[in-house]
This record gives structure tokens, sequence and C-alpha cells, in this order.
């Protein structure tokens, strides 16, 4: 990171807010060299990533139209020896850090220039005879010549594939990778074409297509960005002269040397309570008693520690001194069981051993089991108002915002800004409410089925093709963190043995009909229905899907069992 004047971050300002505390000053550089240090961090990936994209014109264009590059994303994977999330995270994230850089033609998942049929069926001709005579030259690898067989098989099929790319070229995508991802499935059935590579060649068919019209400004963007302008600040001043909440708390005191943090925790543990002291230039000492609740002595005394305590005076008229505590521990301290107990009075089921799960966007099937309990009705509360915020209140308010935005100082405009991020704020609360709740939901589910593996789709697999918000959240989290494996330690806590997790391959769940093997065709509009090609039937997907996974999770926990060497006998009857 360079040293700025201009920039809106200045130390300054927190030295001159924070004179009369210096434990609160301590604190806030604290988080500050924490932020900076990641930001710096990222600077050096995001400058790795950006020379690659340099040197290789073909990745970015397709960085630019998809947000992704297979080849880079490995190629950084090998280069920082990390998971293959974080690369792909670092690559996606900064195409929608840069999109502020591209022309209109260019913005991210949006339109791309117009493309003729003629056009992509030169493009599928060429693209094919330039990669065979790469091939020729370099490489044999197994992997790179059944990518140029399923060129050639697109090339021999060009009449039939040419339509559907120019197609999709030409209309706007919510997502280019997603939706192209579920092209190749519907290509590769069309011609009859059953392999993975497919998906890889049309990329490189469409970035072949778009070459000539947007190769040009592709290097120019590429080109004019820097690894600073495409890595956020650490923080942001909101307002001139104001610093970042999050570094200063608004707590007059913050308790937090590590010394006292252990003697606190002694002493809490010990008396329920103990006094603390403070001075006051020109005044005897004032002494007070902090007195713990009991639920925080619970979590004391199971292990957790004090770490930092925050205390703040009160505002009139009662003037009551309100002091938080941060705890510390295993995360399986705060488990809260209450909340399981509540919940598994109302489900109904019987004993299942394994279960598949799958999660889908928002909504009445976000959480879907194959043993089809539904979600209850509190977290489909809490969904719908999340929905409502995000499908109105902050469209209406954005509106109206821009609507007032030719004077940015009237009051009005202030107003509706404030309000605003105070509907943001509602709406990240609401989200981490769902979160929990759901965790806790999937607990109980396991608990009441007396389920002992729990099948879900492997997420390092399918990242960001599809789903929505609960997803993308969940597939971004890092595994301790990771809702499945919260519920799964929540249950076995529970009942006293540990239900395992089977992971499984997210290909095609959604889309093979489960009872008879048929394939299910989507229809425009329904999402959450439909027909099988086969039989005929009307399925729910969801459903289906979770039932696809058990099977999947079956096979897998099946084979685990037979080649244990240890196995256990068993009664035949
Ligand atoms: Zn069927």
């Amino acid at each position: 990171m360079l040293p700025n004047k201009q920039s809106k971050f200045a130390t300054g300002a927190i030295q001159a807010a924070t004179t009369k505390y210096s434990n609160i000053s301590s604190s806030a550089y604290y988080w500050l060299f924490i932020a900076a240090k990641g930001t710096i961090n990222k600077e050096k990936k995001v400058s790795d990533l950006l020379s690659l994209l340099n040197q290789w014109s073909q990745q970015g264009i397709e960085w630019i139209v998809f947000g992704r590059s297979p080849r880079i994303e490995r190629t950084l994977l090998y280069k920082w020896k990390t998971k293959r999330l974080f690369s792909i995270n670092i690559v996606s994230g900064t195409r929608r850090q840069i999109d502020k850089y591209c022309p209109n033609n260019l913005k991210f998942n949006s339109f791309l220039p117009a493309i003729t049929q003629a056009e992509v069926e030169k493009s599928i001709i060429c693209c094919f005879k330039e990669k065979q005579m790469d091939l020729s030259k370099n490489s044999t690898s197994s992997k790179a010549t059944s990518f140029l067989k399923s060129l050639e098989i697109l090339k021999n099929n060009v009449i039939t594939v040419a339509p559907f790319i120019t197609s999709w070229i030409n209309i706007s995508q919510k997502s280019r990778w997603g939706s192209l991802k579920k092209l190749s499935t519907i290509i590769a059935d069309e011609i009859g074409y059953e392999n993975r590579k497919i998906f890889s060649a049309l990329r490189t068919i469409v970035v072949f297509a778009l070459s000539p019209h947007i190769g040009g400004t592709v290097q120019k963007i590429i080109q004019s960005i820097s690894a600073e302008k495409a890595v956020p600040l650490p923080f942001m001043r909101r307002k001139k002269g104001k610093i970042p909440i999050i570094l200063l708390m608004k707590k007059d005191y913050v308790v937090l040397r590590p010394g006292n943090a252990k003697e606190m925790t002694e002493l809490a543990k010990k008396y329920g309570k103990f006094n603390l002291g403070f001075t006051l230039k020109g005044f005897p000492r004032i002494t007070g008693t902090l007195v713990f609740s009991p639920k925080i002595l619970d979590y004391l005394r199971k292990g957790a520690n004090i770490k930092v305590l925050l205390i703040q005076s009160g505002i009139s008229p009662s003037y009551k001194i309100k002091v938080s505590v941060v705890l510390e521990g295993d995360s399986n301290l705060f488990l809260n069981t209450k909340c399981i107990k509540e919940l598994l009075k109302s489900i109904q089921t019987k004993k299942t051993e394994i279960l598949g799960l799958d999660i889908n966007r928002l909504g009445e099937h976000m959480i879907t089991f194959s043993n089809q309990i539904p979600i209850p009705p509190k977290l489909e509360k809490l969904v719908k108002r999340y929905l409502l915020i995000t499908n109105k209140t902050i469209p209406e308010l954005s509106f109206s915002l821009k609507s007032k935005s030719f004077s940015k100082k009237s009051s009005l405009y202030v107003k509706t800004k404030g309000e605003l991020y105070r509907v943001y704020q509602r709406r990240k609360k609401l989200l981490k409410e769902i979160y929990n709740l759901s965790t806790h939901f999937i607990a109980a589910v396991i608990i009441k089925s007396k389920c002992e593996v729990l099948c879900i789709e492997d997420l390092n697999l399918d990242p960001r093709s599809k789903r929505g918000s609960l997803a993308k959240a969940i597939y971004n989290m890092p595994d301790d963190e990771n809702i499945y494996y919260k519920a799964s330690q929540l249950a076995s806590k529970i009942l006293k043995y540990p239900v395992q997790l089977i992971s499984v391959n997210p290909q095609y769940t959604s889309t093979k009909h489960n009872e008879c093997g048929g394939i299910l065709k989507r229809h425009s509009g329904s999402y959450d229905f439909s027909v099988c090609d086969q039989c005929n039937k009307k399925v729910n997907t969801h459903h289906n899907a979770a039932k696809n996974i058990e099977s999947r999770g079956r096979k897998i926990f099946e084979s685990l069992e037979l080649n244990t060497p240890f196995t256990h006998t068993r009664d035949i009857e």
C-alpha cells in the first residue's frame, strides 16, 4: 500500500479523537494495524493475478466476461499454496472491484457486444483448428486431448451448437458463468455427448468469438488497473472528520490487558462478581461492583475466558453504566441447546440413518432434507422479512435517494441516506439470525431422525455457479464456521455420538430424477418443479436434489464401511 495523503483514512484523526482515552486509541491502532496487514497481503495477491492477466490475453477476456478463469485460479493456487476457494475468491472478487473501471458494454454479467451467428460458426471452426495446431506443437496430456476432443465434437455439430452460443452472447445473463454451465449441459444433451470438458470448450469458443470485438478494450482495462486500485482500503471514513465506528466503538473504557483478563476470569468464577476502580483527576477513586449474569458465569465455569471488558457510561436520564463482556473459548462452549429443544417439539419424523441435505436460495426450499421436513415457521418469517427488505425497501429507498441526489446537502437527502444505511444494517442482522436459526434447525432434524450420516454437496466443487445469498454465505465461510459443520457438532453433542459428514459431487443433482434416472427439464418460470422426460412425473426439484445427494452419500458411506479394515460383525437375519 502506498502512503497517500489524499487517502480517506488518516491516523491523525484517531490521535485527535482519542487523546483522552489512551486505551481506546491503542485498541484502534491495533485494529487498524491488523486491517492494514490484511490489505497489504491482498494487494500482493491481486498483483500476482494482474500480472498473469497481462500475460495471457485469452484468460483476460475470460475473466472480464465470466469473472473467473480456471487456468488462472489453478496457477495462483499452486503459487500461493492455498485452498482452491481462496484463489477463486481473489479472482472473482477482484473482477467485481474493478467493474467501475469497465466501460458500459463490459459491465459484469450484463450485455456483451452483439454478434452474428455466422461469426460464432466461424469461431467454432477456427478455434478448433488453432487449438489443434497448438497441441500438436506442445503437450499431449490426456486433459488436453479430451479438451480438443470436445472442441472437435462441437465443431462437427456446429449447426446445432452455434445458435445456442449466439443467443447466449446476445441476451443479458444474471451470471455468465452459471448460465453457460447450464447451457453446456443442455448442449451436451442435444448432441448426445456426456463430458465435463464441454464447459471449458464452450468458454474458449465464447472468448474466441468475442476477441475481435473486445480484445483491445480488455487489454487496456487490465493494463490500467493497479493492485492499489483493485483492493479497497481497510477502513473508509464515511463523512469528513469522522472515524469508522469499529475503531472506537464509543466505549468509555476498554479493559484489555492480558494479565487483567486472567485475574478477572478467576475472580468472576470464584465470587461471581468483583470491584472495578476508576481514577479521576481531582476526585477520590470511584469503585463499582461488577456482578455477572448467571448466563455468563455458566460460560466461564464451562471454560470460557474473559477477553475484554467494555465499559460505557450511561445516557440520561438514568446514567446507568453498561458493561459488555467479550468472552473467548472453544466454540463448543457457546452452543445454545435451548433453541434446539424448542425446535425438536415441532418436528415429526421417524429414524433415518442417512440424510441428504440440499441448500438453496432463501425461501421455503432453502433447507431441503431427503426426509422432507419443512422449515420452521419462525425461519420462514425471518426470510420473508429479509426478502421484503431486499426486493422492496432497499430498491425504493435507493430510487428515492437517486431522485434527491441533485442536492447532496439537502436535509432530505441526508435523511434518506441515513435511512438506507440503517435498513442495510437491519438486513445484515436478519441474515445473521437466519443463519443461526438454520444451523439449529439442521441440528434438530439430525437429532430427531437419530441420523448417523449427513450428506451434503461438496462445496469445493461448485462454489459459485448456482443459488442465492445463503449458499454464497455458506460457501465463503471457513470450515469451522460452516453451517453443516456447526449443526453436526451440535447434534453430536446432544446425541452423544459423532454424526458423520459426507460430501458428494454436486453435478446433476438437480437435473437427474432420483426415482427413474430420467432428466428433469427446466421450464421457464418454474424453479421449484420440473417434469421428468422419462416417467412424466411432476417433481419437486429440491426434494429430488436432496434425495440424489442422499443416494450418492449412501454409496460413499457403504464403500467406506466395506473398506475399513476393522469391520464390525452384524447379525444376519
Ligand atoms: Zn422420472
